[in-house]
């Protein structure tokens, strides 16, 4: 497993990916949204949510509330590993890329130049955010 000092700046240079490159040619432009809808909900997901909020949690507490893997909700999670979305993930991603996840994998899907995989994915974050918006806290 990568360091999380490691991880955020190979997230870092993602982000930056994802703001200029190829998806935005690949993807007919409804789909395109969705894979920049990630970014803009990225805001909505509690690793950024609790860091200003009046009820400020520290960065490791900022778990995901819809499933019970006690890991931080941020991109990484929400598009790989939470539970919640496991349906649509099957549905839509290939294996490799969650099975045994790794930051790297996670960067190598969000930079394919691949069609059908951007196509996949922008419909998994389509359904995912969807589920996300729409569904109450998980009860423990
Ligand atoms: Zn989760």
């Amino acid at each position: 497993m990568v360091s999380a000092s490691s991880a955020l700046q190979l997230y870092k240079n993602v982000k930056d990916y994802i703001g200029l490159e190829s998806y935005l040619n690949i993807l007919p432009k409804d789909l395109r949204f969705f894979v920049t809808r990630l970014r803009i909900f990225a805001h909505s997901l509690r690793i950024q949510t609790d860091r200003y909020s009046t009820t400020y949690t520290p960065r490791i507490d900022r778990v995901s509330k819809y499933c019970d893997k006690n890991e931080i909700e941020d991109e990484f999670h929400f598009v790989i590993n939470c539970k919640r979305y496991r349906n649509i993930r099957v549905k839509y991603l290939n294996p490799f890329y969650y099975v045994t996840p790794s930051m790297f994998k996670f960067i190598s899907l969000l930079k394919s130049v691949d069609k059908q995989i951007l196509f996949n994915l922008a419909k998994y974050i389509k359904e995912a955010t969807h589920i996300r918006l729409s569904c109450d806290y998980i009860t423990n």
